[in-house]
């Protein structure tokens, strides 16, 4: 994208002006009316000083102006800055109707704009983050964009934010990231402390020689300070400890023969002041069954303990590395003048990124290749501190914050995790939660919680099919501990059955059925696909009564991990039904002769689980009236190879027409086996 700014071109290396910007200089960036309006010294100062929480709080001064998009537009084509901003937001936004095409008569058409500044947000001691400047035109807001400034500008004391970090590989930067923890250890009051004694894992690798780093067998019982990675495979890695090269480790690791994300993370465990780094591939022995059961079991531990995790967010496979410096930002940068305070000749220079996500750019980040890996889920989750390398910068992560190194221009909102909202899920032993007392707030909150958790873990992929429930083995047993809920069924929690039984696959998001058995059909983690929650809404009792669950672990050792088998017991109603090609239809029961079409009745939302075929009858296997939408929800299943054995094969809600919330309860209970 080319930008012309008085005719220069912004470049990336060089886009910071002159440090010591004269009035000249400033006066160079916009067009006459914005310098002797907007920026005028006492409109400036006026509004800069008085900013307000939201832009329309009484307590924000406005500046009001008016103007046409007409005479914006040719100012903008003289070089001015910020009625290029204007102007090139307008036309991108696609909700502003902005006269595009239509005759100059609809541009000439007279616009009141409105401009305002907004603080940053404030982490309970620190202000962190960015200013915004917002504009509204008319009643529309329009803009909402943070500003930054280079450390040596004049209006550095003012404007708070700075450029966002490129290098990567960079001491400096380590320093920089660290500041962030140190603040987090310091100032944050609701943020878990690191505690003196941690125990190291079984085994970590000592980068005191970043050249030549060994395993550090510990046993288990040495206390220290470590640092753990989150990485996504992505391919094979020849090189992992084995029971083979175990001992050869222990004297040095071939860095030569490491792929780069390790590397990089050997090199940035020592740039971060840290002795000790603790690696998946390296520090589980890969071709031993029981190690790895053993060490899976700790990676809770592993990562909740860690000083920090360094999350290689932006590599797709372990070979990339992620110590390369971040692309230059592919959105136009405004440079602004900033009228600073005191000496009336002094001008600095605000940034503003025109972004048209309304300032939270971290849209590439949602695409890091990490927030599509099943285990990195779990990861970061546990994580009490990371620092994560995405694909635009650094980044620091704590419960509280969730901000780019150097205060960078950006607050984060972290798109993919931010609604996992971790915050509600600290450590078990700082809040004590007691089920009995339990509000409705709380149950609303655990529910969405978890609802959001799993929407978001079957989103990823997971390399082992196995691993679908394991990798999500950690969070459920956090959860578990933090919510004290009962028993945890193949991914569902059984004080919770009824909500968690009616997920369902979001239409078109439909996958083949697995060929081997990985988790009962009534369990999400039977499917391939991405799942839906119910909404959450309070239901009658439930329609079935379950006398009896058998859950077999894979591991005893992983009581929320795998398992090798799960039915219940259980008296449901069951009701007729056909699955078209046009949709559910369900029959009334006891039909004698008359007209089909009378006595069936389509049923208005049916998601299937997967695209396997379901041949003939299937049925509706009631589980609660809503008690607010006034609709039964249910399941769809199929008769197993069994008597009496029942599957899973969608899920419904709505009612057949001649079942009233009154008279389901008439229909007869029947025992079955549901698989
Ligand atoms: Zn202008
Ligand atoms: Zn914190």
């Amino acid at each position: 994208m080319t930008d012309t700014v008085c005719g220069d071109l912004i470049s990336y290396d060089n886009h910071i002006l002159s440090r010591h910007s004269s009035a000249d200089t400033a006066r160079s960036l916009v067009c006459n009316d914005c310098w002797n309006g907007l920026f005028a010294r006492g409109n400036f100062r006026d509004i800069w000083e008085n900013l307000g929480f939201f832009s329309s709080s009484p307590k924000a001064r406005l500046y009001t102006y008016t103007s046409t998009w007409n005479q914006i537009e040719q100012s903008s084509q003289g070089g001015c800055n910020w009625c290029t901003l204007l102007v090139s937001t307008a036309k991108s936004d696609k909700r502003y109707n902005y006269p595009h095409d239509e005759d100059a008569f609809f541009r000439s058409f007279t616009q009141t704009f409105t401009v305002s500044f907004k603080p940053p947000s404030y982490d309970g001691k620190a202000l962190v983050g960015a200013q915004l400047i917002c504009v509204r035109v008319g009643d529309y807001e329009l803009i909402s964009f943070p500003l930054y400034t280079s450390p040596d500008d004049p209006c550095a004391d003012e404007v708070l934010a700075r450029d966002r970090i490129y290098r990567m590989k960079s001491t400096e930067t380590c320093r920089l990231a660290l500041e962030h923890l140190s603040h987090c250890i310091n100032d944050h009051s609701a943020c878990p402390k690191p505690s003196q004694v941690r125990p190291l894992p079984t085994r970590v690798i000592d980068c005191t020689d970043p050249e030549r780093p060994r395993l550090y067998i510990t046993g288990g019982n040495v206390n220290g300070s470590y640092v753990a990675l989150s990485y996504v495979w992505g391919e094979s890695q020849p090189h992992k400890t084995t029971q083979n090269n175990l001992d050869a480790y222990t004297r040095e690791i071939p860095t030569d023969l490491l792929p780069q994300t390790s590397r990089d993370a050997i090199w940035a465990t020592k740039a971060f002041g840290e002795k000790y780094l603790w690696i998946d591939a390296l520090c589980i022995i890969q071709d031993s069954k029981v190690d790895k059961r053993q060490e899976i079991s700790k990676i809770p531990a592993i990562f909740s303990n860690a000083a920090f995790t360094i999350i290689a967010a932006r590599s797709s496979k372990v070979s990339d590395g992620f110590l390369q410096d971040c692309p230059p930002p592919s959105i136009p940068i405004r440079p602004l003048p900033f009228p600073c305070k005191g000496d009336p000749t002094r001008f600095g220079t605000m940034y503003v990124e025109q972004n048209s996500l309304g300032g939270f750019d971290d849209n590439g980040d949602v695409h890091d290749p990490v927030n599509k890996r099943a285990w990195c889920l779990e990861e970061r989750l546990l994580s009490t501190h990371a620092f994560a390398y995405t694909s635009t910068t650094l980044r620091f992560y704590c419960p509280m914050t969730r901000i780019s190194i150097n205060d960078a221009v950006r607050e984060l909102h972290d798109l993919p995790t931010h609604r996992l909202n971790i915050e509600w899920m600290p450590a078990p032993e700082e809040e004590h939660f007691d089920p009995k007392e339990e509000t409705a707030f709380d149950y609303n909150r655990r529910t969405t919680l978890w609802d959001n958790i799993i929407h978001n873990y079957t989103g990823r992929t997971v390399t082992q099919v196995e691993d679908k429930l394991i990798a999500l083995a950690g969070v459920a047993s956090r959860f578990s501990t933090r919510w004290k809920k009962g028993k945890y069924m193949a991914g569902l929690w059984l004080d919770n059955f009824q909500h968690d039984l009616l997920w369902h696959v979001a239409d078109g998001n439909q996958l083949p059925r697995l060929e081997s058995f990985r988790a009962p059909s009534w369990s999400w983690a039977a499917v391939d696909s991405q799942v839906e929650a119910t909404k959450l809404q309070p239901f009658d009792p439930p329609l079935y009564e379950l006398d009896k669950h058998v859950v077999q672990l894979e591991s005893d050792i992983l009581p929320f991990g795998g398992v090798t088998a799960a039915s219940l017991e259980m008296r449901v109603r069951l009701l007729k039904a056909e699955w078209r090609n046009d949709g559910l239809y369900a029959y009334q029961p006891q039909v004698t002769g008359s007209n089909k079409s009378e006595n069936e009745s389509k049923i208005y939302y049916a998601w299937r689980d997967t695209i396997e075929v379901c041949h003939g009858n299937v049925w509706l296997l009631p589980v609660a009236w809503s008690t607010r939408s006034l609709d039964l929800w249910g399941l769809v299943v199929v008769p197993g190879e069994k008597p009496r054995e029942y599957r899973r094969v969608g899920c419904f809600r709505d009612f057949p027409k001649w079942i009233s919330k009154s008279n389901v309860l008439e229909l007869r209970l029947e025992p079955i086996t549901f698989i």
